[in-house]
């Protein structure tokens, strides 16, 4: 497990914080209800899919930020393809190494490749992907469903 997943488990709701007995069952994409008082509470992922539903498109810093999310976990959503940000987006994340814009992850695929000798080493879990204006255009907007 990779250190963004372990925190999501973490993060997970599994008792309910409302009446501090009640065991949660998950409906899916994220929401949790609590199985005696039926609150519902969310997980990260559904923190990041309810900030875009209700704000649209951002980009993952400005998530992390308004969602209090860890920057890793909202990058591994993108990563996945579970959650996208826009191309058109005027807020990237940098590469850590060089500098320029990344959608998500630590290092952009050059600096991965010439810090790693290659993309079969560890660097390539921190590997991100340059916006691309000319792409998503016709993509599907938001985020993708996640299916546990
Ligand atoms: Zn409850
Ligand atoms: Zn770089």
């Amino acid at each position: 497990m990779t250190e963004a997943e372990e925190i999501f488990m973490a993060h997970r709701p599994l008792f309910c914080e409302v009446c501090e007995d009640g065991k949660m069952y998950y409906d899916g994409n994220g929401i949790y209800h609590c199985g005696s008082c039926g609150a519902e509470a969310l997980d990260d992922y559904g923190k990041i899919r309810r900030f875009l539903e209700e704000h649209g498109p951002d980009s993952a810093v400005a998530v992390a930020r308004e969602t209090g999310v860890d920057l890793g976990i909202v990058s591994m959503f993108l990563k996945d393809g579970r959650i996208e940000i826009p191309n058109e987006s005027s807020m990237f994340i940098k590469c850590r190494r060089c500098g320029c814009s990344l959608r998500y992850g630590r290092y952009c695929r050059e600096c991965t490749v010439e810090m790693a000798g290659g993309l079969s080493s560890a660097f390539r879990a921190d590997m991100g992907e340059r916006p691309d204006p000319t792409k998503n255009r016709n993509r599907r907007k938001g985020m993708q469903y996640w299916g546990v």
